[in-house]
């Protein structure tokens, strides 16, 4: 079984966002990038798959702009076996990525798909959700565990009131949450093994999928700057404080 994991170049999450000037969205102008965390897992999960024998061939997707590769290089050292990069220099939305992700299966023809629950930089978990809905596939969400077995996959989700599992027929959409795995470390020898793996260009035409946005910023703003803390010498001080001024007990 063949699993595609979309995985999203976006800022590091130790990087502190700056706006634009114009209020358009974070300033991504010299700011260090990486794989989105979630999306590490999705495909840690999946290489877990294919050691276990239930994936013979993991496909990492990004859509994105040309040095979104530097990801997908990543997901090569990392275990996958091709990678390819649809093209946008543009900022996409779910549903582009969904429809992108949509025609690539159907032209590659996937068993799985394996996304993360959300990419952190806009924070909109939707994609996963878009896609079986456009592919008709069922969807487990928030993964907190995974196994496959022929043709049913077992996932343990993780929701508001506890954990929940469900059993899916597969083709199926997983997104994962971060309790799934631990991604393993890159080594040396697999970084130089994955220059010759193959990692295709490709154009959104050529998915015919069209990446344009539907949606228009209006404005951005930083969040409020938190007040500096102050010490207090005992609890007592803290108890008054608490009901004197902050007046929350
Ligand atoms: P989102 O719905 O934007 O929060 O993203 C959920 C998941 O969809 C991410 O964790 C990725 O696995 C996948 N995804 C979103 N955007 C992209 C993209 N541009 N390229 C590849 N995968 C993506």
């Amino acid at each position: 079984m063949k699993a595609l994991v979309g995985v999203k170049w976006v800022l590091d999450f130790s990087v502190k966002v700056r706006l634009k000037s114009d209020g358009t969205g974070a300033d991504l102008a010299g700011a260090r990038m990486s794989m989105n965390p979630f999306d590490e897992i999705a495909l840690e999960q999946a290489i877990r798959l294919k050691e276990a024998g239930a994936v013979d061939e993991i496909v990492v997707v990004s859509v994105g702009p040309r040095p979104a590769a530097d990801i997908l290089r990543r997901a090569l050292a990392m275990g996958a076996d091709r990678a390819v990069l649809v093209r946008s220099d543009a900022p996409v939305e779910p549903l582009g990525v969904a429809k992108a992700l949509k025609s690539l299966v159907e032209r590659d023809g996937a068993g799985l798909v394996l996304l993360g629950k959300q990419a952190i930089d806009d924070d909109n978990n939707q994609t996963g959700q878009m896609l079986a809905a456009l592919l008709g596939w069922p969807q487990a969400t928030y993964a907190a565990e995974l196994a496959v077995e022929g043709n049913v996959a077992t996932v343990t989700c993780e929701s508001d009131d506890g954990l929940e599992t469900v059993r899916l027929t597969l083709p199926a959409v997983v997104t994962a949450d971060l309790r799934l795995n631990t991604p393993r470390h890159i080594s040396l020898p697999n970084i130089m093994k994955a220059k010759n793996k193959p990692l295709e260009e490709i154009a959104p035409e050529a998915l015919n999928v069209d990446l344009r946005p539907r949606l228009k910023v209006l404005r951005t703003d930083e969040p409020a700057k938190r007040r500096a803390g102050v010490m207090v010498a005992s609890v007592d001080e803290l108890l008054d404080k608490l009901r004197g001024e902050a007046k929350v007990i």
